[in-house]
């Protein structure tokens, strides 16, 4: 446990929360979803700067005062995953290599998720790791074996308001991360779908924005269902482009070939493809 400055804090479930949402420094937490606390001593300073930090995150909804009010204590509470804000992890080492990108398999064993049908999780899950798979060079395939995938979803009974939470890519093919969502809530087919999402991308290596036109965005907004615009660009930086341009689709019309460095390319019509001059 942590413990405090006796009779400076009272809201130890709160700040139990900053701990292990990352918010305090130096954080000790590893990417890791913490359910559990060193026993280290914060001063009230600290759960202040603690607090700030985490209103900051929140600055369109919280005022920054580093105090422990009811509206920021309530919004703690709210449906959020529960992956650390504050990932103490070389941005570089949170992905998937480059020799096993092509092929992250992914399993799901939700269909105790109430009171959704088996098929409606079968076709979030296959919808989420389409959405994802075609923002990037990163594929998500998914896969029967429970034993052998490489991100591997179950149901858990989980905390507060937690709906879920995913270990993240830590720079290995062979290390297997698990994800867990919350059994207990009520869950409909659109939050399950946005939920996937945001832990898979979790599970991709991307951390948390305080962007709200973000699937990323540490509450659940509602608002969407794939990859949004900081999202892709988070995955583009680690994986490049998908090779599944639009250039490979079967109208395309090839007006020429070049070569270059004994390459053979093939010229495609812009007018056939995106717009532009593409070289295949
Ligand atoms: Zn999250």
């Amino acid at each position: 446990m942590i413990t405090y400055e006796k009779q400076d804090i009272e809201d130890t479930i709160s700040i139990e929360q900053l701990w292990a949402l990352g918010y305090f420094s130096p954080c000790e937490s590893d990417g890791m979803p913490t359910v559990s606390f060193g026993s280290v001593v914060k001063s009230k300073k600290d759960c202040r700067e603690a607090v700030a930090k985490y209103q900051e995150q929140y600055k369109t909804e919280l005022i920054i005062d580093g105090e422990l009010g009811p509206v920021t204590k309530e919004h703690l509470d709210s449906r959020k995953c529960w992956v650390p804000d504050r990932i103490v992890q070389a941005e570089s080492q949170s992905a998937w290599p480059r020799n096993c990108m092509r092929s992250i398999t992914c399993s799901q064993r939700l269909h105790r998720l109430r009171p959704l049908e088996d098929k409606d999780i079968d076709n979030a899950w296959l919808e989420a790791l389409t959405s994802i798979s075609k923002v990037s060079g990163l594929n998500l395939i998914f896969e029967e074996d429970h034993e052998e995938s490489d991100i591997f979803a179950d149901v858990g009974n989980l905390s507060n308001g937690t709906l879920a939470w995913s270990y993240l890519a830590n720079g290995s093919c062979t290390t297997r991360l698990e994800q867990k969502y919350n059994r207990s809530k009520t869950w409909s087919k659109e939050l399950l779908l946005e939920v996937i999402v945001h832990e898979l991308l979790h599970a991709c290596g991307l951390g948390h924005t305080s962007g709200t036109n973000s699937i990323m965005h540490p509450t659940v907004t509602g608002r969407f269902t794939e990859p949004q615009a900081w999202e892709i660009k988070q995955m583009l930086d680690r994986y490049g482009p998908s090779k599944d341009t639009p250039s490979d689709t079967p109208n395309e019309r090839k007006v020429g070939n070049l070569t270059i460095d004994g390459k053979q390319y093939d010229i495609i019509d812009p007018s056939s493809s995106n717009g532009m001059w593409d070289f295949v």
